[in-house]
């Protein structure tokens, strides 16, 4: 079977400080699988490895059976959603999903058929005339989506997309992120230290502890049969 993320052996340091060991991590075709660690842990390095930001050490990773290893971050067919939203302040939110479109050459009709199509999924209509400053943090991180969105990837990444926000945006916006998945059925690979977003949203949960994956599996599992006393607390199932 292909898959539509393969990590094969993948290591990196910074220097002599090793960060990813030997990790391996099939990813299914349209799965939500979910990132679950510590803060320092190699969450947000995996997924930069993935996305191309970062050049790995050692090791393959492929995205449709492609090897993707040393490709450009535009040629992988990958979006990106960093949790400080990393948005264009002088842009419209208009201009700041379309910018993407229209450096790459595309059409004028297609991207406003686009942009058009993003903003109403993301209900998002009545903003595309603000700059990012006057929208709240909510509404920036729907833009920061709507971004990778207009793209029409087939691999969304979040870096803890939600972290900035306050609980009752973030419980809002949770469930939004899960009816998207459900709409656009496409991959997404999610990174937090919340527990209880892991639980809600993925089909595969991926427990990591210094650079390694300690256990993978759907969140019924995790939390009931936890495969060693590490994920036990990390995850907080009662004993
Ligand atoms: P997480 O996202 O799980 O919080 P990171 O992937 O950001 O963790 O970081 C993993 C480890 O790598 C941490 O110990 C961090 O200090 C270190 N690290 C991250 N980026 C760099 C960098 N550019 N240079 C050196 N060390 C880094
Ligand atoms: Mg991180």
């Amino acid at each position: 079977m292909q898959h539509s993320v393969s990590i094969k052996d993948l290591s990196l340091s910074f220097g002599s400080v090793k960060v990813l060991e030997h990790l391996d991590l099939d990813i299914r075709q349209g799965e939500f699988i979910v990132l679950l660690g510590p803060s320092g842990c190699g969450k947000s390095t995996l997924l930069n490895c993935i996305a191309g930001l970062l050049d790995v050490s050692d090791g393959q990773i492929f995205i449709n059976g492609k090897n993707v290893t040393w490709e450009e971050p535009k040629d992988r067919g990958i979006g990106m959603v960093f949790q400080s939203y990393a948005l264009y302040p002088q842009m419209s939110v208009e201009k700041n999903l379309s910018f993407g479109l229209r450096v790459a050459g595309m059409k004028k009709e297609e991207i406003a058929q686009r942009v058009k199509r993003a903003a109403e999924i993301l209900q998002i209509e009545p903003l595309l005339g603000r700059r990012p400053a006057n929208l709240s943090g909510g509404q920036r991180q729907r833009v920061a989506i709507g971004r990778a969105l207009v793209r029409d990837v087939e691999v969304f990444l979040f870096d803890e997309p939600l972290s900035n926000l306050d609980a009752k945006l973030r419980s809002d916006l949770r469930v939004e992120i899960k009816r998207l998945h459900q709409r656009l059925k496409n991959t997404m690979i999610y990174v937090t230290h919340d527990q209880i977003e892991a639980l809600t949203l993925a089909d595969r949960i991926a427990i990591m502890k210094n650079g390694v994956i300690q256990q993978l599996a759907d969140p019924h599992t995790i939390y009931n049969k936890p495969t060693n006393l590490y994920v036990a607390g990390f995850i907080g199932s009662p004993s």
